[in-house]
């Protein structure tokens, strides 16, 4: 993971999780041969698996120590997915293309991860049964924090979305303390649009 190194990534637990997930399982057979670029590729249906650097700056933003239970907004290919599950206790993960999901389904299983449940529905409204958790990651733009995530977050923790306009967004850090939320803006980001009951209309 020399790649993510010469970006800056210094957790090891990170890099390590890196190492154990094999990018090639979650990229279409025609650019497989592109899986270890620091570029994000397209994955079908007007999606994108995320450039890896992308994925360590989540990871790192996350602090996760390997206890936690993390809510994942944007499934797409499944493999920030596994990355996560090598760093938290259970990954909940929600993708809202059904295609997609049942491709990521394929290449989790092949990874080898357990310790990951997956939804097929609208992932602004979250996932009640399982909530609160310890950390959420939104993986998709919207124009504000959907109302429900905020309410699905434990004491103490970290949301990670990129927030903003349509086809421009700011990643931003949002820690719950008791009632009140910390924000932070953490560096401009350019993600597809979360779309959904609390995000983007379809268009
Ligand atoms: N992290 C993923 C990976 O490693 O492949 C890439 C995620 S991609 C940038 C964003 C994903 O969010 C897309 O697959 C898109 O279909 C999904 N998405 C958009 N709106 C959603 C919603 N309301 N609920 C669930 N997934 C949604």
């Amino acid at each position: 993971m020399e790649l993510l190194r010469e970006q800056g990534i210094v957790d090891l637990a990170v890099l390590r999780a890196f190492d154990l997930t094999p990018r090639h399982l979650f990229v279409p057979s025609g650019i497989r041969h592109r899986a270890y670029e620091d570029n994000a590729l397209p994955i079908g249906n007007g999606q994108t698996i995320s450039q890896p650097s992308t994925h360590a700056r989540y990871l790192e933003l996350l602090k996760l120590t390997g206890t936690e239970r993390v809510l994942e907004i944007g499934t797409g290919s499944g493999y920030q997915t596994v990355l996560v599950s090598h760093l938290a206790e259970q990954v909940f993960s929600i993708e809202r293309v059904a295609p997609l999901l049942e491709s990521a389904r394929v290449a989790i299983r092949a990874a080898g991860a357990r310790n990951v449940s997956l939804l097929a529905g609208d992932g602004t409204l979250g996932w009640r049964e399982y909530a609160p958790y310890d950390a959420i990651l939104v993986t998709a733009g919207s124009p504000d924090v959907p109302e429900p995530l905020l309410r699905q977050l434990a004491e103490g923790g970290r949301l990670l979305a990129p927030l903003g306009e349509r086809d421009a967004q700011v990643l931003t850090l949002v820690i719950r303390r008791g009632d009140a939320l910390e924000r932070r803006a953490i560096a401009p980001a350019r993600f597809v649009p979360l779309i959904g009951r609390h995000g983007w209309s379809a268009e």
